[in-house]
């Protein structure tokens, strides 16, 4: 996908582009991550508590330790028969990563934890606590099909899909963190998850669901989230974000846009030359349409690529094309640096002018800041590639925890 020969003359800088392809299933013959309680309804859990030869109902026990209580440790299990637990916890909560390396900026709000999977596939995981909530940013696949060229994700490649437990592990591990008060701020909770960690989740649609709905049911299913302070982003599989809007679980839609056009848009989201801009907004429109819910439409500011002022008023225009109804939000990222790209965030004066144009066309529109960039977990950086890391802190045991005194 180089870029094609252009006719007309604009003042921007154009790029060679790699070559990478796009990758939409995973390699074949990869081992699957052992079954868990997360990646199972609760029916599924009572027949495999029932198939490991136990009663029915220490489904629900379980459940509570786990999305309950955080706990994994048959020690804490003291409500189970010290003979079942050994044999609940090898049936069902098997432990699926292990953590290689915590990073920590921000003052210990911002932490990056590098996790090797069970074949020993790195992912990354990035938890950041603000004044009023705490995000989780997961990731859904061991690297990326996509191939952005601007993300270093996207040019690694992609090894595996994560499994639903896989996926909802990140985040029981980061609420685990939070309840013990390891985080600056006093003991907490996890308010908000943002699929927007390594990988493409619409690639791994099925897994995905699974942990939204993980994340989302009540306790002790689920761990009790509201589905409102779950995002999942795309670069625009238009059929998945279809079928995401069928699912009845309002959780926010973030569509990683970037160009306003098609020329542009093919170099920088290569997935553009399936699913082109008018595609992927219409499906992001329909989505807001049928849940309600204001779609994010997310642009990393490229200098001189995609930062032009021309560009802020297509953008514009493209999105009001489908209505002013307010069913639309722009969150401009600063590009964060990653590894061999020549490109670089925009100038602040073109990023401002950038801002007002679509403010002045009545579009909210954010600028997010760069938190993790220090230690390579802003977005786009996320590259598990077990590089040595610039302020290590101690990797914590996962298990055991501290059980909740009986008055929490
Ligand atoms: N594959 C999904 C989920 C990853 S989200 C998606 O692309 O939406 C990560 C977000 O960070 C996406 O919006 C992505 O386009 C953006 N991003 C990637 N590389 C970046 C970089 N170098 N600087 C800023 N944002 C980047």
């Amino acid at each position: 996908m180089t870029s094609t020969t252009r006719t007309e003359t604009r003042t921007e800088t154009r790029t060679e582009t790699r070559t990478l392809p796009l990758v939409f299933d995973e390699p074949r013959g990869r081992r699957k991550p052992p079954r868990h309680l997360a990646d199972l309804t609760p029916a599924e859990r009572r027949d495999a508590v029932v198939a490991a030869g136990l009663p029915g109902y220490r489904a629900k026990q379980l459940s509570t330790h786990y999305f309950g209580r955080l706990v994994t440790d048959p020690a804490e299990m003291t409500d189970l028969p010290a003979a079942e637990r050994e044999q609940l916890v090898a049936a069902v909560l098997p432990r699926l990563l292990e953590p290689v390396t915590n990073t920590a900026t921000d003052a210990g709000t911002t932490r990056k934890t590098l996790w090797r999977l069970f074949d020993g596939a790195l992912v990354e995981s990035v938890l950041m606590r603000y004044p009023d909530r705490v995000t989780m940013c997961v990731s859904s696949q061991a690297g990326c099909g996509m191939a952005c060229p601007f993300c270093a994700t996207g040019q690694g490649g992609l090894q595996r899909n994560m499994s639903t437990a896989e996926i909802v592990e990140q985040v029981v591990d980061g609420a685990r963190t939070l309840a013990r008060g390891e985080v600056p701020g006093g003991p907490g909770r996890v308010s908000n998850v943002v699929f927007m960690g390594m990988g493409e989740p619409m690639a791994n649609y099925a897994a995905v669901i699974g942990a939204v709905r993980r994340l989302t049911d009540p306790s002790p299913d689920g761990l009790g989230m509201s589905a409102r302070g779950v995002t999942v982003s795309t670069v625009g599989l238009v059929p998945r974000i279809e079928q995401l809007a069928q699912e009845g679980i309002p959780v926010t839609l973030a569509v990683s846009l970037h160009a306003p056009d098609d020329e542009l848009r093919d170099e920088l989201v290569p997935i553009n030359t399936r699913w082109k801009v008018g595609e992927v907004v219409d499906a992001a429109w329909r989505y807001a349409e049928t849940t309600k819910r204001r779609v994010s439409i997310e642009y990393a500011m490229i200098k001189d690529v995609n930062d032009q002022a021309w560009r802020a008023d297509l953008l514009a225009e493209v999105l009001l094309a489908r209505g002013d109804w307010g069913w639309v939000h722009v969150n401009l990222i600063p590009l964060n640096p990653t590894p061999g790209s020549r490109w670089t965030a925009s100038r602040r004066e073109d990023e401002r002018e950038f801002v007002r144009r679509l403010q002045a066309r009545g579009i909210p529109t954010t600028v997010r800041d760069t938190r993790g960039r220090e230690i390579d977990g802003a977005c786009g950086q996320l590259a598990a590639t077990g590089a040595p890391v610039k302020a290590p802190v101690a990797a914590p045991a996962v298990a055991p925890v501290a059980a909740p005194s009986p008055a929490q």
